[in-house]
């Protein structure tokens, strides 16, 4: 015997009543079949729509009428198939449940008053209207389905809106099904049962998969199939997450899990009356019928990852029962949950501190209200007495639950989860984990609900990772990181990596697109967009997103911008900076920026800020960590430098040599960043607190590399004009020193006596004096490296490089492995 379920899409049309014919047809062939329906898709929510409609005293008309007209579509698109006879007998058959409905709707709006007992049997009118045209399909194929009425052999008790089976009882009346020499082919509307009068009992929505489990379990079935309109259950709801994928495998408890939890594709008690008697529970697509789905069964081999699935329940409230008076009183926790069961509320989740003041639970938003009711009357002596002062109840609230067998004695499950939540800076209300440690379910704001998932589900699956890129500043490094962005890109997606650039601004104007700004023409869209304060602009941005990993990349060389890094992390950006004005700022401003980094677990990267894309930040952290103790740094740390002086070296004036500099773009944009040392002297000073120096940029001993008689004030087009002023005297002391065998160098060092920047004349042996043409090279004296010291050397400026680090540094937050 197999049980074959159809949901609401399954049986949507009359293409789709057809499909399910021949699905039916073709598992007849090989054993018996119990086919469960249930309402065409959308007539349920028409149903209790009308209810309501009526209940209110408003007009009923137009939702009758779409009742009858979506039934009788598809009964004349079936026509032909049907033949004149059947066709006729099938219409009176719907009038007659139409004619019923006007009845019932009547009888609401006179009354104005819907008992559950009515609404009931209004709500189960759809699963009969759609049983009644795929028996007639199943007939007109001479399959001959036996008809069975759900209020004779589903017995329950209880609410009539969530009723309660009784299986021993509903066991009973399936028998004569059940015995050898029973139907070969059933047909039964789902969603329903009767009580002992054969009054109509609804299993809630969504219940149809209920009845045919129930079913299933009564009939001894081998098989139990949910035909639904995905490829099974997914790894998180499709919807919500186009990243989810079908599980091909699950085992009951996980199945249980998920669907008590929200996962939409089974009714959360499907599960156990299949589990109870061993029967595997197939989830399939109906339309796509030769995909597997998923098998639920006892034997699921284990995951791959130790999360299996994720699912999200909306429309929770929090409940809150707090009071000193509570700590060490025994049986508290059972008078409140008596309290509810007594109220028929059902408790979603339930935590306590372990200070014992305050018990909370979730139950449906719907409840809430009677929650806190029942609970002020159970505790009305504590409240009088002062021992309880707080009950209440938080609204606006989801469950988000990671589900997984493999999650049992794994270290580091939760972690991933709360630490993703934090990624999308969503507050955690409430945790609760199963003592069978296959669950664990944060409880979150509802609206935060989709971006988390989304997020959570990336981290645990290692699919897809979106990072969101703000950029500040498209001058030369600001447009080659795009350029390298968008070249990138492709391989990137490749490994599982989605870098989107979502903000980009100049100092006037920012372009904002979520799904990323079209790299090909970034230049357009800046240009056609409105103008705006891009720091807001970006904080905005990231408060209303509330993205996943989001990195604001700072290609400015603003002091203003540097300034608000703080405000960026709070308002949830990671920070990646070319800009060197942060790490040399004030003492304190420097402090504040790691403080709030930490506080907000925000990384803040910086590689750029000393020789571009050379790892020099990085190294010297490694070597502080790995408990190395740096004596003395020192080195050539301006690529535009040691470009200019190399160019003067071969007799080219120091004003030309400067002016191919600017046109190569190695310089600040302000040239004078560089002549005048500040540049270096920032290089200095970052490393040096790198090294844990509280040193200020005033501290650090500057030579200039222009004469001190010199007037470099003033607009940067002046200066460039006096510039030729400096060239003779610059060119006798090159060739002056290159007649003792020496050159010039632009040297910066940090030692134990301080900080020190200014030229240098080197022999030519020495190692400095083979850096030239645009390169950095540092050296690293340590107690590990020494006598010789660890050095690296190469291209230290250029915005190439410089935009290449500042990628490699966006690219650190991601999770996985990379290309
Ligand atoms: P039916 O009418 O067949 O009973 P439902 O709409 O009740 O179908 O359930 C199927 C839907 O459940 C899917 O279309 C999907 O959007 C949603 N869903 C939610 N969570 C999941 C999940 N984890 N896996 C698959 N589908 C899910
Ligand atoms: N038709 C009912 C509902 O929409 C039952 C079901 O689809 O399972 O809730
Ligand atoms: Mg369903």
């Amino acid at each position: 015997m197999r049980v074959m379920k159809f949901g609401g899409t399954s049986v949507g049309n009359a293409e789709r009543m057809r499909g399910v014919a021949d699905l039916a047809a073709a598992a007849r062939k090989e054993t018996r079949v119990m086919m469960v329906a249930s309402a065409v898709s959308g007539i349920t929510n028409l149903l209790l729509d009308a209810a309501r409609a009526a209940q209110e005293g408003q007009p009923v008309e137009s939702l009758h009428g779409r009742f009858e007209d979506v039934h009788r579509g598809i009964i004349r698109e079936l026509a032909a198939e049907l033949g004149e006879a059947r066709l006729r007998s099938l219409e009176e058959g719907l009038s007659t449940l139409a004619s019923e409905l006007r009845g019932l709707l009547q009888g609401v709006g006179l009354l104005r008053e819907c008992s559950p007992s009515v609404l009931a049997h209004l709500s189960g009118l759809g699963e009969r209207a759609a049983c009644l045209i795929l028996g007639a399909l199943m007939h007109a194929r001479g399959l001959e389905p036996h008809a069975v009425e759900p209020r004779d052999v589903i017995l329950c008790a209880g609410d009539p809106l969530q009723a309660t089976p009784l299986q021993e009882e509903t066991r009973a009346r399936f028998t004569p099904l059940r015995e050898a020499g029973g139907p070969g082919l059933m047909l039964m509307p789902g969603f329903f049962g009767g009580d002992t009068r054969g009054k109509t009992m609804c299993l809630g929505r969504g219940g149809s998969d209920y009845s045919a489990a129930l079913a299933a379990a009564a009939l001894d079935a081998e098989l139990l199939e949910i035909w639904t309109d995905v490829d099974g259950i997914f790894s998180a709801d499709p919807r919500l997450v186009p990243e989810a994928f079908p599980l091909p495998e699950v085992s009951f408890e996980e199945a249980m899990e998920l669907a008590y939890f929200g996962a939409k594709v089974l009714h959360p008690k499907t599960i156990a009356p299949a589990r109870e008697r061993g029967i595997p529970v197939r989830v399939c697509n109906s339309f796509r019928p030769d995909h597997p789905g998923t098998r639920v069964t006892d034997d699921a081999a284990p995951p791959e990852h130790p999360v299996r699935g994720l699912s999200f329940l909306p429309g929770i409230a929090l409940v809150n029962l707090g009071g000193a008076g509570l700590k060490g009183v025994p049986g508290t926790a059972a008078r409140v949950f008596e309290s509810m069961a007594l109220a028929n509320i059902s408790v979603v989740l339930i935590t306590q501190g372990s200070s014992e003041c305050s018990i909370s639970f979730c139950v449906q938003q719907a409840d809430a209200e009677r929650a806190v009711q029942a609970l002020e009357v159970a505790f009305e002596m504590e409240r009088a007495a002062g021992k309880v002062d707080t009950i209440e109840q938080q609204r606006g609230l989801a469950v988000l639950s990671i589900v997984g067998d493999g999650m049992r004695h794994r270290v580091g499950v939760a972690g991933t989860f709360f630490s993703a939540l934090a990624d999308v800076g969503c507050s955690i209300a409430a945790i609760a984990q199963g003592s069978s440690e296959r669950s664990i379910s944060a409880v979150i704001a509802e609206t935060d609900g989709p971006r988390a998932l989304a997020h959570v589900h990336g981290r645990c699956f290692g699919t897809t990772e979106v990072v969101e890129l703000l950029l500040a500043g498209v001058g030369s490094v600001g447009g080659e990181l795009l350029k390298q962005v968008h070249q990138q890109a492709p391989k990137l997606r490749a490994h599982g990596v989605d870098l989107r650039v979502c903000v980009i601004a100049n100092s006037k104007r920012v372009a904002t697109a979520s799904e990323g700004i079209p790299l090909e023409d970034w230049k357009q869209r800046l240009a056609a967009s409105s103008d705006g304060a891009p720091l807001d602009a970006f904080r905005d941005w990231a408060r209303a997103k509330r993205p996943g990993r989001p990195v604001f990349v700072d290609c400015t060389s603003s002091e203003d911008i540097a300034l608000a890094y703080p405000s960026l992390m709070e308002a949830g950006l990671h920070v990646v900076t070319a800009n060197k004005k942060a790490n040399a700022g004030q003492w304190s401003h420097y402090r504040k920026l790691r403080e709030t980094a930490s506080r907000h677990q925000r990384r803040f990267l910086y590689e750029t800020n000393v020789g571009a894309a050379l790892p020099v930040i990085d190294t010297l952290k490694n070597m502080l960590r790995t408990g190395d103790r740096v004596l003395r740094v020192e080195g050539i740390l301006s690529g535009s430098l040691s470009f200019i002086l190399g160019l003067t070296e071969e007799g080219v004036p120091l004003s030309q040599a400067v002016g191919t500099a600017m046109e190569k773009r190695f310089t600040e944009p302000d040239p004078r960043d560089d002549l005048h040392g500040t540049d270096v002297a920032r290089k200095v000073l970052i490393l040096a607190r790198e090294l844990g120096r509280q040193v200020e940029l005033e501290q650090v001993t500057l030579d200039s590399l222009l004469p001190s008689d010199f007037d470099a004030t003033g607009p940067l087009d002046d200066f460039l004009a006096r510039l030729p002023q400096v060239d003779a005297a610059f060119q006798r002391r090159v060739e002056t020193l290159r007649a003792e065998g020496k050159v010039l160098r632009y040297v910066g060092s940090v030692t134990e006596d301080g900080c020190i920047v200014g030229l240098v004349p080197v022999p030519l042996t020495h190692p400095l004096a083979a850096v030239k043409g645009g390169e950095n090279a540092l050296s690293f004296t340590s107690e590990r490296y020494s006598p010789t010291p660890l050095v690296i050397r190469g291209y230290g400026a250029g915005a190439a490089v410089t935009a290449a680090g500042v990628l490699a540094d966006v690219l650190r937050l991601v999770d996985g492995p990379l290309p």
